[in-house]
Order: C-alpha cells, then structure tokens, then sequence
C-alpha cells in the first residue's frame, strides 16, 4: 500500500470507530512504522494521544496485536474504551478469574480479538508464548516502555524479560510507547528491549492548553478555595505532601461544602479504591492526594491540578500537573509553595546514599527555581526537558499574562541585597539577611552587631517576605547560590558582574491587579472559545445523561463521551442520527448505541 492509502485507511478507522477527523502531531508517523512493521520508540506527553499509534494500525492489519501493560487498573479501562467503540479487546492479568481467562484464551485462538492487554509477567509464561506463536500476530506493544529503565521512575524487573520477545517473534515490529522525556531513560529503553533500527519519534512536551500559575502560599485554604470556585462541578487533583496535609485540607474543603475526598497510602485500600472510583465517576469535585495517586488513573477531563506543596522535582510535577486536560480542553495547574516545604522535602530525602542525594537535592533546587523565574512557564518546563518553544505562550502562564511586575530599579535593589550579603561574610541564609536589610531588631542580627552595617534597612520600607521573595529570585537566576548544609547565600561569578553593575537582573513583585482579578476564570480567552456558542444547561443536563447511561453499563463516564463531545452537541444540538453522527467523537458503534438517547434529550430541551 503506498502512504496516501495507509493514511486514508487509517483516517477512515479514526472516523468510523472513534468519530476524530484529523491525525494529532507524529500519530500519522508512529501508524506509519507500525504498519510497516518496523521497530518504533515513541516518545509522547500525557494525552499526546500514544494509544490511537497502535490501535488504529491494528485495526487495518491481519492478525493480533498484544500491548504489555504494567497497570492491571487501567487494562480494565481501555479495554472497555475499546470495546465501547466497537473494536474487539481483551486483556489477561492476575484479576481474571481462571474461567474468565481461559475465555480470553478461547477468543484469542479463534481469531476474534484485535488488540490484547497482556501483564508482562503473563506475557512471558511459556503457555503464552507458545499459544502466541501458534496465531497470526500483528505486532507488539510495549506500554509505559519506561518501566524497563532503571533509570526510569518506575523500573520493574519483569519488564527486562521482554526483551526476550525480539528473539522469539523476530519477524513481528515492537513498539515502545512512553511519556518520560529523558534522554538516559530513552536510550535504555531502545537497548533493553532489543529494538532493531528502531523509528524514534520524539513529541513536543509543551501542553498548550494548560495554563500554568505559581503563588507563594500565604493562606492555604482560600487560595485552593478560589481555584475550586473556578471551576463548579468540574473534577480536579489537589496535591499535598503528607498524609497528615491530605486528611486536614480534604475536611476543612467538605466542611465548607465542597466535596472531596482524601487518597494516599495511609488509607486502606477499600476505601482507597472507593475515593477512586468517586472521583474517576465524577461522583464528587475533587480528589486531595499525596502523590501515591495518579499511577493508573485515565480520565481525561480534569479540568485543575493543584499543587498545595512544592513538587520534589520538575519531572513530578510535569508528571502531576500533566493530568491536567488528558482530552486536549482547557485546564489549569496551580502551584503554592512556600520556603518550608523544600525544608520538608530535604528531611524526607536526606535518608538515601549521597550520590542519590546529591541528585534529589538538584532536582529539589531546579523545582524550586521554577518557582522563581520569569521565563514563560511553558517556555521553562519545555527547556528543562532539552527543548524549545518557538515562541512564549502569550495568556498560557501567570508570567506571560502579566501577573507580575517588574520593580522598577532591580539592579540598584539587587545591589544592596548582594552587598549586604558580602558584608555578612556570606555566612547567612534567607530569613536572616531579609531580616537585615529590613533593619529588624531580631535578637540574632543585634547579637552579631549587623545593625551597624551600612545595608541595615536598607529596604525597611518592603515585607520580609518581599525580600525573601527577591532572595530566592537571585538564586533562581543564578547571581547567588546556597550552601548545600547550612542554606548560607554565597555569592557567585555573575553575582559580583551584578555588584560592579555590568548585568541587569529581573526582580519581580506580583501586581495589585493580578490579585483583585484572582476572581475571574483564568485565561478566559480560551475558554471563552471552547464554550463559545455552547448552551449551558443543555451540557449539563447531557452530562447527567452520560452519567446516567456509564453507571447503567458499568463503564467510566468519560468512556460514553468525553466533554469536548458534549460541548459540541451542546452547541449544534443535533437532530438527527445522521447529525449526531458528524458530531467529534462519535463513532458509528456510539452513534448507533447512545444516539437515540441524546438525541431525545436534546430534542426536549429544545421544546
Ligand atoms: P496518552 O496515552 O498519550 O496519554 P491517550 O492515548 O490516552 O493519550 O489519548 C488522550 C485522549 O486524546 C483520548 O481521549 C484519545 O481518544 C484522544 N485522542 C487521541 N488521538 C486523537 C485524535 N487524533 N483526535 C482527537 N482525539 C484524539
């Protein structure tokens, strides 16, 4: 077949099964490799779309494919996705019944199912392998391919003997598919998994539709409460770093009426799995978790994430933040912090050999020196990465919105911050050189008789968190450093190019009218054209139906239609079968199980 027919086949499996009309960046090439069925890493962001690289190909091709999974709770979920849309899956893993397996197995051999889930340890069993080698197998998938590094966050020893499967099925492409941005991490999965000449295709990590924003946690409660009034019956993560956090916050949230529930791993796995299943069945608003939660979890429509604590590294908080907006819709990420919590963070680190230390505590700092710059966000994230933007986000972060504003003499506030610092002997940390700058009476400064230094109040007319604020904005920018044991500010090369005046450096304080604007969605603009045209109580009252129909069939609400789906019926309230069926997302199957119901539903709003 030569491309444009691939494509055009492949396109018309888009339409028919899952009613999407164009392909998403690199998915049109990772179907390619697969198709062709030679080796392939692909390296995509959460909600890149990895899923749609394999399972549309497999749909145009002869045999089976096997997708090794590491995540028996979501083989469930994307079986069911799968089979919503009308195409034959199944997936075998410790929580089938023997019955029920040897089901799956019957299916299997007869030539009835497209695409198997498959645990790695499962897949390996010589039975298995066997059988395999007795079908026609289109091609195998790796998933989650990171799990084979050890480099990777989430190494697991069964994934090493996957790479077993290129010498058992040599004829067969294998497909590596993850969302780690590691350069180490990619190589390793490409060598563990004997990947021949594999086709390496490397995604944008830019989330445009997320819309990032920092603040300085001043009163926990209220700055979460204004991020949830932003966004009424629609579900969102909240993070927290301990157990003790997660419990405190999720019950000050219900007892103002808000509905919540807590997740970590404190919990007992009932319930654990209970608050899951709530929130995953838009059963409640919000989930407030420690970072045991997320592994796992596909819903595509969390529309906030907030960080009520810092991250311990840039790689989680992508990671956490990335839950975000799976379904390509506007979404937002939050992120209070305050000085205390990279105290935490050092604590709870500070038990691991040196050399894995040293390496949290950097990863720890570069969290922290998000926190503190003045780049684009995105533009931030995507350099941390090893990439590039082309241009800034213009409304996609706080930074580039104009939260913040530039103070006007930052080069002569920064040069008496530094020369203060310097006649300290460089010996103090944050809180104490603010404390001196501001000309506070602290017992500590008099003591070492730092009220006679000529920087002593310098800045008395600023709040010590202002200058604390500015401290940590030199750190950032690299005109300081701290010690690794004691915090103390040491001056650094450019530092003293700032002090002799040849650098200018940004200082940043946040605007009045970034904060009397707090009230109002954030970057309206986008939202404004997702939900232009879009008839309000109509999506709600289809929302409702769609909750109605996945508990009636036991299937995620999510897995009926997702919310861009329901926004557009919202919006050209279809009246027809043939016009519901030009709707984006739905697939014939959908079109021909559900239509009749929206169809009605939308027929008696309108009367
Ligand atoms: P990932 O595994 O990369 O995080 P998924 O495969 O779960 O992402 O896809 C995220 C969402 O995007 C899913 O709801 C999926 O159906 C949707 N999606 C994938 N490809 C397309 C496309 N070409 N057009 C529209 N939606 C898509």
């Amino acid at each position: 077949m030569v491309r444009a027919g691939m494509d055009d086949a492949l396109l018309e499996k888009l339409h028919e099964f899952w009613g999407y009309s164009e392909f998403r960046p690199l998915q049109q090439d990772a179907m390619q490799s697969v198709l062709n069925g030679r080796d392939s890493l692909v390296v995509l962001p959460t909600g890149g779309g990895k899923s749609l690289c394999y399972q549309a190909p497999a749909l145009c091709m002869d045999g089976m494919a096997v997708v090794v999974s590491p995540l028996i709770s979501l083989m469930k979920d994307q079986v069911d996705a799968l089979r919503v849309c009308g195409i034959s899956a199944a997936y075998l893993n410790s929580s089938l019944e023997q019955e029920e397996s040897r089901q799956v197995l019957r299916e299997v051999r007869a030539g009835k199912i497209k695409l198997l889930y498959v645990a790695p340890e499962r897949l390996m069993l010589e039975g298995m392998l066997c059988m395999l080698a007795e079908i026609k197998l289109a091609f195998i998938v790796i998933d989650e391919a990171h799990c084979v590094s050890m480099w990777g966050h989430d190494f697991r020893p069964h994934y090493r003997e996957l790479k077993e499967l290129k010498n058992i099925f040599p004829q067969c492409g294998i497909h590596a598919y993850t969302a780690t941005a590691t350069e180490e991490v990619r190589s390793d999965i490409a060598v563990q998994l004997g990947l021949q000449d594999p086709e390496i295709l490397i995604g944008s990590f830019d989330r445009p539709n997320l819309t990032y924003s920092v603040a300085r946690r001043a009163d926990r409660f209220s700055q979460v409460c204004e991020v949830l009034d932003r966004h009424p019956e629609e579900p969102g993560v909240i993070y927290c770093i301990s157990r003790a956090d997660v419990e405190s916050l999720s019950e000050s949230l219900n007892d103002a009426g808000y509905e919540t529930r807590p997740y970590h791993a404190g919990l007992p796995d009932e319930k654990r799995a209970a608050n899951q299943e709530a929130f995953i069945q838009d059963r409640i608003d919000a989930i407030v978790a420690t970072i045991a939660f997320g592994m796992g979890i596909d819903k595509p429509n969390v529309r906030y994430v907030i960080h009520a604590g810092l991250p311990k590294s840039l790689e989680n908080y992508q990671q956490e933040s990335g839950r975000a907006g799976r379904d390509g819709l506007e979404a937002e990420c939050v992120l209070l912090y305050s000085e205390q919590d990279a105290m935490i963070w050092k604590r709870i680190l500070d038990d691991q050999p040196d050399e894995a230390k040293k390496t949290a505590f950097q990863s720890l700092q570069a969290m922290q020196n998000y926190c503190h710059a003045f780049d684009c966000r995105h533009r931030h994230l995507m350099q941390h990465f090893g990439q590039d933007l082309d241009q800034d986000c213009e409304t996609g972060c706080d930074l580039c919105r104009g939260d913040f504003q530039q103070v006007d003499d930052a080069l002569e506030t920064c040069q008496k911050i530094l020369s203060s610092i310097f006649r300290q002997d460089q010996n103090f940390g944050s809180s104490y050189t603010a404390a001196v700058l501001k000309g506070s009476k602290d017992k500590k400064v008099l003591a070492n008789r730092h009220d006679q230094l000529s920087t002593y109040g310098l800045l008395k007319h600023e709040s010590l968190s202002t200058i604390r604020h500015w401290l940590n904005q030199l750190v950032s920018q690299k005109f300081l450093t701290k010690t690794a044991e004691y915090q103390q500010l040491r001056i650094t090369d450019s530092g003293w190019r700032l002090l002799r005046g040849e650098v200018t450096p940004q200082l940043m304080r946040t605007t009045e009218q970034s904060k009397s604007e707090k009230a109002r969605p954030v970057k309206k603009q986008s939202q404004d054209a997702n939900w232009e045209g879009v008839d309000q109580s109509l999506f709600e009252q289809l929302r409702d139906l769609r909750k109605q129909i996945a508990g009636d069939k036991g299937l995620q609400p999510y897995m009926v239609f997702g919310d861009a789906t329901l926004r557009e019926l919202a919006r050209d309230k279809p009246k027809t079968q043939a016009e519901f069926l030009e709707i984006w997302g739905v697939g014939q199957k959908k079109c021909d199980d559900f239509g009749q119901q929206f169809l009605e539903c939308i027929a008696e709003h309108m009367t």
